[in-house]
Parts: C-alpha cells; sequence; structure tokens
C-alpha cells in the first residue's frame, strides 16, 4: 500500500518545526527515521496531511554524559549509534542501554530509527520506553512556548499515546544516574520482532547481597509499568525468583493473538528471574 497523499516540509532548525507544527496543529506529524510512521502511513492507520521531516537538525544527534554523571541522548540518535558507542562516551555504568538495542529489530532498523521516534511512538513493549521508565529519565521537548522536561512515569498515557502536544518535538531523554547492575531482556517469537514480554531490572546491590531494585515491565498493558510489588519482594530479601512470581501475580496482562494471559504471565516468571540473574553477572 501507499500513503495517502501530504505535503512534505523540511526543519531547517528546532525552533522553526515548532513553529510550523503549532500552525498545522493536529493535521502534522514529525518524521525522524520514518521507521514506523511510514508503516503506519502505508497500513493507512496514519493519515497526515503534513510531515515536518527533523531528520536533518544534527543539533538533536548527540550522545555523551552530562554535567552531574547522567546520560544525555539527542532524540535523532540512532539505536545504532548507541550500539557502537565507546564505554567513555557512554558513561560506566550505562551497559544495560547499549546492550538493549541488540533486541531493537534488525540493523537497517537500527541505523535509521531515533531514539526519539521510539519514545515520541510509545509502544509498549519498545525497549527504550522500558529503558525509561525503569531508570527513571526524563524526556525534554519543546515548542514555541518552551521546553519541558516530562519525567518517564508521566510521558506515556496508554497505547501508541504520550504527554507530547501536537507543536512539540522531542528534543533528548536525560537517564539522570548509572545503573551498574541493570539488565533487559525479552522473549519474541522471531529475533527482531517487537517482544511479546520484556523485563528490565535494576537492582541496587553491595556485593553479592541484593538490597532491592526497580522491576519494569513491557508488553503486559498499554505502556511500560513498573512493578512495585515485585520491588517490594526483593526490599524484603526475596530471591529472585519470588520477586518474579509477584512480578507475575501483580499484573493482568491482556490476551492478543501473540499470546494469552496465562502464557504472558509464564513470561514475565521466566525473564523477571532471567534479567535479575544477568544484572548481578554485570
Ligand atoms: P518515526 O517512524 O519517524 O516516527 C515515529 C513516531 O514518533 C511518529 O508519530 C512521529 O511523529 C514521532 N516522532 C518521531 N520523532 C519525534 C520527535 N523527535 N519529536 C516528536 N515526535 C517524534 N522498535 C523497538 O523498539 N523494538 C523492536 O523490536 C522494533 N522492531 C522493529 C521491526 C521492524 C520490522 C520495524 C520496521 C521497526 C521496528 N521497531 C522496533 C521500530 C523502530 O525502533 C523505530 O526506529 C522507532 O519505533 C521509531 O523511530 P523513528 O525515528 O523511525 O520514528
Amino acid at each position: 500500500m501507499k500513503p495517502a497523499p501530504f505535503r512534505y516540509h523540511r526543519a531547517r532548525d528546532v525552533e522553526g518545526a515548532t513553529t510550523l507544527l503549532a500552525e498545522l496543529g493536529d493535521e502534522a506529524k514529525v518524521i525522524a527515521g520514518g521507521q514506523s510512521l511510514v508503516a503506519m502511513m502505508n497500513f493507512r492507520l496514519a493519515r497526515p496531511a503534513h510531515l515536518v521531516d527533523i531528520a536533518g537538525l544534527r543539533e538533536l544527534d548527540h550522545l555523551g554524559v552530562g554535567a552531574e554523571g547522567g546520560l544525555r541522548i539527542g532524540a535523532l540518535t540512532t539505536h545504532h549509534t548507541v550500539e557502537n558507542a565507546q564505554r567513555h562516551s557512554l558513561g560506566a555504568g550505562f551497559d544495560v542501554i547499549r546492550d538493549a538495542m541488540a533486541w531493537i529489530g534488525h540493523l537497517p532498523i537500527r541505523t535509521r530509527g531515533t531514539v526519539g521516534g521510539s519514545i515520541a511512538h510509545g509502544d509498549s513493549t519498545a525497549e527504550w520506553c522500558l529503558l525509561a521508565v525503569l531508570l527513571d529519565a526524563e524526556i525534554v521537548v519543546r515548542s514555541p512556548r518552551g521546553p519541558r522536561r516530562i519525567p518517564a512515569g508521566e510521558f506515556f498515557h496508554g497505547y501508541y499515546t504520550t504527554a507530547l502536544e501536537p507543536d512539540e518535538i522531542l528534543t533528548e531523554i536525560v537517564f539522570p544516574r548509572p545503573a551498574p547492575h541493570a539488565a533487559l531482556t525479552e522473549f519474541a517469537e522471531r529475533r527482531g520482532d517487537f517482544a511479546i514480554v520484556a523485563a528490565a531490572v535494576d537492582l541496587d546491590a553491595d556485593g553479592a547481597a541484593v538490597r532491592g531494585g526497580r522491576v519494569a515491565l513491557g508488553g503486559v498493558a498499554a505502556m511500560p509499568v513498573r512493578v512495585p510489588e515485585a520491588e517490594a519482594a526483593l526490599a524484603a530479601g526475596g530471591s529472585f525468583r519470588d520477586c518474579a512470581e509477584a512480578a507475575a501475580a501483580a499484573v493482568d496482562p491482556p490476551g492478543d493473538a501473540n499470546g494469552s494471559t496465562r502464557y504472558r504471565k509464564h513470561l514475565i516468571r521466566t525473564l523477571v528471574e532471567r534479567a535479575c540473574e544477568e544484572a548481578m553477572s554485570r
């Protein structure tokens, strides 16, 4: 299928792009790597009358450690750039982010797809969305009214729905602190497919002793979720198996063509325990 007709606009800078978006309102969509949007347009699931292409805005393509030790990633940074980043540009303790890239699609998709596009798209199983929720990232957006910073926990509102306003561009994502004992793992029927369920953990460990941690899941609700019950099991000194059982008991994933509720709960048990073990082996 081919997309419905649209007018193409190439943005020269962020200010020009947001001004244009404000003028065009709901009729317009930003396009970055095009890896999700073009498919949706071809299937006529999206019919924007205008596309504002931001791919040329080099100011949004950056990756580096900020003044307070957090990791700042420009919206146009590709998955592939992060996957290949050297340790010094990524910062110590962010291995979970680099390693998670291998789960995203295939090389051509990772070469064109962007971090900002992934987060703005808001797929509940997307690795970037899950990492953002797990590590309490801040999403930085800009509009003609100026910039604003949105905690990841408030950014995702539902299936493919986020806090972004029609005239806002996502400019940067900030991961505030290193996560040396964190891991993300998932299950998909074929390598490169979106996950059926994805699990990510960030453990607070002193040597081999785990004092607590964060647990987040993708593919179990309309958006990635933290699981306080599983985190409580860790804080109470429970085993990784206890934590995984608590996670499976706490959520009620919808069943669909990719897997029933029962199957997803089975995946949660396996994947949370596996993520905990991988996190401790770092
Ligand atoms: P686009 O497709 O250009 O845009 C996506 C959406 O975000 C649009 O609504 C657009 O308006 C909006 N948008 C883009 N950038 C901005 C911005 N800076 N500010 C505001 N809005 C913006 N992703 C995964 O996470 N995991 C996978 O396993 C995976 N597998 C894939 C397999 C296939 C076969 C394909 C085709 C894609 C897959 N993807 C997967 C999606 C891929 O990661 C995309 O890169 C990503 O979802 C969107 O990034 P993009 O730059 O291509 O965004």
